[in-house]
Formats: structure tokens, sequence, C-alpha cells
């Protein structure tokens, strides 16, 4: 049986989670759920598994979990209370499914504990990749990638010499708006934006796949995951959603994982580590898929890509400050602050003005977190 800690346990990622782990209680059993808000939720899936622990981010949450808590239940509020949590309760596993910043904190203080981390919050390696690395090498936990991508070549690489690697393709659908001209892109509000062709995922990481910022992310995340410099890795535009990512080798030989767009697919991987947990996908049609098309993705379309380029080689805390800008700004485009556009332009001119130090610590992450978000509001003054 293994011990379970699902962070983000009411979004997206931790909703489909909980409905794999539904299935396996025969397997693993939770110890700790956590969220921002949705304290109703969170008490319901507590009292469902026999959760010993919940942790909510504030009052509001705290709140509607009080309303009608499950006996047995402790309620932790405050951002600040997760990371002991996690150390008292000692996982063997930790599935980090929060949203943005405020996922890096709990990543570290899973590794400090020890516990393996099933990872979809890229965000703790965009923003802390070299710090997150160096805590795995003392700790001894491993990494499990859960973004599909990732977790496709995790498998592509198993038994595999990392030095054979030639380079690797990260496939991407082209996001909600890969169809519109330029002129109609710049008029687009969110609600145009949150439609996305092929998978349902947070109000975020939807956005940040119409800008590609997702893509441009990922590309850093592979960075950090693979120990991959950033000339071995290529993003491919794929609107199927089928070749989930590719693993090209100094023989020629390049291996692929294919699969529905399911997400449940990757974060059972993850769960499974290593071994396949059975579960009924939809049917892989391939009279549906039989047609699969790959294109090189126009840069002048989506300029985000460049800023993760632009991000490694700066290195140190641009990360950071790549991932702050773009959380301010997207939130801007969501309130109609900002349109469209705006987003990565903003991003990047936040990125111009830092001046890349090596972040020895969370605290000096955090820091180059908060200049950023402050430099990037200032440029949304004077919009
Ligand atoms: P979401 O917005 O649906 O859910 C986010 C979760 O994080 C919620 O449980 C929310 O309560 C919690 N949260 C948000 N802000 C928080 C805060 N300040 N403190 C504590 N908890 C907070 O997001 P999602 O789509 O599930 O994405 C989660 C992560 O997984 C992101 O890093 C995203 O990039 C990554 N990811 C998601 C998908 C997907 O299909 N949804 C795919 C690949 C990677
Ligand atoms: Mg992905």
């Amino acid at each position: 049986m293994k011990s379970v800690a699902l962070l983000g346990a009411t979004g997206s990622i931790g909703r489909q989670t909980l409905e794999l782990l539904r299935q396996r209680r025969d397997r693993f059993r939770l110890v700790l759920l956590t969220g921002r808000t949705s304290g109703a939720e969170l008490a319901a899936a507590a009292s469902e598994f026999e959760v010993p622990c919940v942790q909510v981010e504030g009052e509001a949450g705290a709140r509607a979990f009080r309303a009608d808590p499950p006996p047995g239940t402790e309620l932790l509020v405050g951002a600040g209370s997760l990371a002991g949590a996690i150390g008292r309760l000692a996982p063997d596993l930790v599935v980090n499914g929060i949203t943005g910043s405020a996922g890096l904190p709990p990543t570290l203080a899973a590794i400090r504990a020890g516990a393996d981390l099933a990872l979809a919050n890229k965000e703790s390696l965009v923003m802390a990749g070299s710090l997150v690395r160096r805590e795995l090498a003392q700790s001894g936990s491993r990494l499990l990638p859960v973004d599909s991508e990732h977790a496709a070549i995790h498998q592509c690489l198993k038994g595999e010499d990392p030095a054979a690697v030639r380079r690797i393709y990260l496939t991407a659908s082209g996001g909600a708006l890969r169809d519109l001209t330029p002129g109609e892109i710049a008029r687009v509000g969110p609600e145009r934006v949150l439609e996305h062709p092929t998978w349902s995922m947070g109000p975020r990481i939807t956005v940040g796949s119409a800008t590609m910022m997702n893509k441009a992310f990922e590309i850093i995340e592979a960075h950090w995951l693979f120990d991959l410099p950033a000339d071995r890795i290529e993003v491919l535009l794929h609107r199927q959603s089928i070749v989930h990512s590719m693993v090209e080798f100094r023989d020629g030989n390049i291996l692929a994982q294919l699969g529905v767009p399911d997400m449940k697919v990757p974060i059972l991987a993850a769960l499974g580590d290593g071994e396949r947990l059975p579960y009924e996908a939809e049917p892989f049609d391939l009279a549906a898929f039989r047609e699969l098309t790959f294109a090189a993705p126009d840069p002048e379309r989506y300029p985000a890509l460049a800023l993760a380029y632009r991000v490694l080689a700066a290195g140190g805390d641009a990360g950071a400050v790549l991932n702050a800008a773009d959380e301010v700004a997207t939130e801007a485009f969501l309130a109609g602050r900002l349109p469209f556009p705006g987003i990565v332009d903003l991003v990047g001119r936040v990125l111009a003005e830092h001046e890349p130090v090596e972040p020895d610590s969370l605290d000096r992450v955090l820091a180059a977190d908060a200049w950023a978000r402050m430099r990037a509001e200032r440029f949304l003054e004077r919009a």
C-alpha cells in the first residue's frame, strides 16, 4: 500500500487523480488532500477516502470545510502549514497538481521529506530547476513526470543511455487560436482562448497553450528533467495530440509514445511508477486518427517559444521571472486588462530588464518572483 499526498486535489489534475485512486483503493491510501478554496469538495473527498488530513490555503475554504467536516480528518489552514504536514505525514508519493508558483514550496518539501514526486506543477522546474535538482540529489527521492509530453519522453528513455539521445521533440497542439489570423488573435477575449481543441485543463495552462507559453515552460521542464541542453529540445506542431512526444537517438532511431489525449493516462503512469496499472482509456480508433500531421511552429506566431531558449541561455533565476511575469500577464488578460498578444509581449519586456543571479535558496527564487510581479504590474499600469 502506497501512501499518497494529493496537492491541488480540486483542480483538473487533482480530480482526475482522485478518479484513478478511487479505482485503486487496494494499492493507494490517501493521507493528505489540499486545495485553495473548495472546502466542501475537499470535505467530501476526505470523507469518501477516509483521509486523515486536509489543508486549505485560505479562510473561505476552511469555513466551507467546517460546514460539514468529516469525522477524524484534521484541517490545516494557510499556505505555511503545507510543508510541515508533508514532513510529518511522510507520504511515499506526493502528487503535485497545484497550479502556478504556489506549487514550488511543496515540491521542495516533498523532496526534503524523501517522498517520490509525481509532478504536474511544471512551474516548480521553470522557477527553480537547479534548486530542485540539487535537493533531489541530496534526498534520493525521484521525479515522475505527469505532464503528458514528459511522461512520453520518460517512457521512451527507459533503459536508454542518456548520452545516445540526439534530440527530443515536444509536440504541441497549437492551442485554441491555432486557426485564427493575426488580426483575429489581436482581438480575442478570454472565453475564446479557454476553448482548448484537444485537452480540458485549468485556465492558466489553457491560456498558456494558446500563447505557447505552456510549451515554453515544457522546454525548460524537459531541460531539468532529462538533463538536456536547449539545442537538443525542439517543438513540433501536432494538431491531433496523439503523439505525445518523441526521442531521436544518435543511431537514427526515433521512439514516440502515442495515445488518446486523456491526462489520466500519464497520471496513472506516474502513479504506477513503471508498473502498467490497468485503465480503460477511450478506445484508440486508428481510423479516426489516421491523419497525424507535424509542422515546425512559426516563431512569429508563437514568440513565447523563443523566450524559453532565452531563459535557458540566461540561466540563474530567469525562469522564476518568466513564470511570475506570465502569471501576472495571464491574470491581466483574463481580467480584460491586457489584449491577448500583450501577454507574451509583457513577459518579454520584464525578462529584458532582468539581471539573472544563481538562486541558491527558495527565498532567492521567491525574491525574483516578487521582483518580476512588481515590474509586470508597473508595465500594466502604464499600458
Ligand atoms: P487547475 O486550475 O484546474 O487546479 C489547480 C489546483 O491548485 C486546484 O486544486 C487549486 O485549488 C490549487 N491551487 C491554486 N492556487 C493555489 C494556491 N495559491 N495555493 C494552493 N493551492 C492552489 O489547474 P490544472 O489544470 O489542474 O493544473 C495544475 C498543474 O498541472 C499546473 O502546473 C499545470 O501546468 C499542470 N498540468 C496540467 C494539465 C492538465 O491537463 N490540467 C496537463 C499538464 C500539466
Ligand atoms: Mg503538457
